[in-house]
């Protein structure tokens, strides 16, 4: 057996089988010898919360210490002291933004550059939803980059999901035995995997993941929307589609607001609809920086060359998005919480968040309650918002500088000048290089 440490967490390895089991409690700890404090100086604030920031107008300095945001005063207020100083130069400085559907690239092989890439394009926690790989490997992922041993993104992930055979037999379990969603749970429990995902179109798997689920203290997602699975507490559901009689459907009133009741959670991942062939090609210009190769394996970019050479416009396709714009707007409208999430994966998804976002804005949502969807919100629907989601006196200083307006444009997120987690500050490129290194 070994004790090992994960953040707040205590874990047990059992080493003859592998098995990982998470000890209660957590921890609380102090880091016995204090991290260099950082003033970022001259930062434009957009702070992730609703409209009427308290940091709106005018240029802020931000103390960081011990990887935390300690205090934020008017530009030029705060004495250095021993701390090293950053100048963002008016550059915006936001929460690191939030993909709460996530996937580790398929075809097969495990990238650990897919998850340093979304850090490198501001992305700064990420929800791995599953289907390409099994749970294990994420979870290792997520705990070297938490050790301090990789750079990339925070990462929680769902445990395998429930009747999923289509992308991969290695992840498929049968939906239809009571037992292995049983089984699941109790998986989910030992690996400490953050979701259950049931993937099949059938009420009572969900409704039995639901209930084991809630039971353990595991929330469920699924990729329906049954009325069995609302009234037992169904606590999110993937992409905004509506299945109804077997038609893709808009939401009806009484579902918007059985679901607005309930307090289900909606990832609507209009990204990925781009993908499928709309009509009005996308800008792909960004695959093409000769550093996206320190990211990924030679065959995940020549896939997606590939792809892009034979996109074919499907009209029917521009349908399925305008449907889900509605939908989306009709949910924002509700006040449903409908966090970022694209499901786009590699390499596509270095333009996902930002691509997301400007379809919320198609959708007529506001820029910066976008933001907010992308930073704060996502965290709350994550149960993270005490540490993360904000640039926020108290929270981790995951952040991001950006050059460009994101209010006017949300493109310039593609970018940053530099981005901030666990208290490192890294440009891209820095980023890039830290995968040669692996
Ligand atoms: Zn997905």
């Amino acid at each position: 057996m070994l004790l090992y440490q994960v953040g707040v967490d205590l874990k047990l390895l059992d080493t003859r089988s592998g098995r990982v089991l998470p000890v209660r409690p957590r921890l609380r700890y102090t880091t016995p010898q204090a991290a260099p404090a950082t003033i970022i100086r001259n930062a434009r604030i957009i702070d992730g919360t609703a409209s009427g920031s308290q940091f709106d107008g005018g240029l802020w300095d931000i103390l960081i210490r011990d990887g935390r945001i300690a205090r934020i005063e008017p530009a030029g207020r705060l004495v250095s002291g021993a701390a090293s100083e950053l100048d963002a130069g008016g550059r915006a400085v936001l929460p690191g933004l939030f993909n709460l559907h996530w996937h580790v690239p398929w075809p097969g092989t495990p990238e650990v550059g897919s998850a340093a890439v979304a850090l490198a394009h501001g992305v700064t926690f990420l929800r791995e939803m599953g289907g390409n790989i099994e749970p294990d490997w994420v979870q290792s992922l997520a705990e070297r980059i938490e050790a301090g041993q990789l750079l990339g993104p925070h990462i929680s992930f769902v445990n395998r999901v429930i009747g999923m055979a289509r992308h991969s037999a290695s992840v498929d379990v049968d939906p239809f035995d009571k037992q292995t969603v049983r089984a699941q749970v109790e998986r989910a429990k030992a690996t400490g995997a953050s979701w259950m995902k049931p993937y099949m179109k059938i009420p009572p798997v969900d409704a039995e993941a639901i209930e084991l689920g809630h039971a353990a203290g595991v929330p469920v997602t699924s990729h329906f929307l049954f009325g069995g699975s609302l009234a037992r507490g169904l606590d999110g559901k993937e992409h905004a589609f509506l299945y109804y009689r077997g038609e893709n459907a808009i939401y009806r009133e009484d579902i918007i607001s059985a679901v607005r009741a309930i307090g289900t959670q909606i990832t609507p991942t209009l990204a990925i609809i781009l993908l499928r062939g709309i009509s009005e090609p996308l800008d792909f210009t960004l695959l093409d920086p000769a550093w996206l190769s320190s990211f990924y394996a030679p065959s995940i970019l020549a896939d997606a060359r590939l792809r892009l050479k034979a996109w074919v416009p499907i009209p029917a396709q521009d349908r399925v998005l305008a449907m889900n714009l509605e939908n989306v707007r009709r949910l924002y409208d509700a006040q449903v919480p409908i966090p970022i999430g694209t499901d786009i994966a590699a390499p596509w998804q270095e333009m996902g968040v930002p691509l997301e976002m400007q379809l919320y804005r198609k959708a007529g949502i506001p820029p910066r309650e976008i933001i907010r969807l992308a930073t704060l919100e996502a965290a709350r629907c994550v149960g993270v918002d005490r540490d993360l989601g904000s640039v926020e006196v108290g929270k981790l200083a995951d952040l991001v500088i950006i050059d460009g307006d994101p209010l006017a444009d949300f493109r310039v997120l593609q970018n940053p000048r530099w981005v901030i987690v666990g208290g490192a500050i890294v440009t891209p490129a820095e980023i890039a290089k830290s995968l040669q290194r692996e």
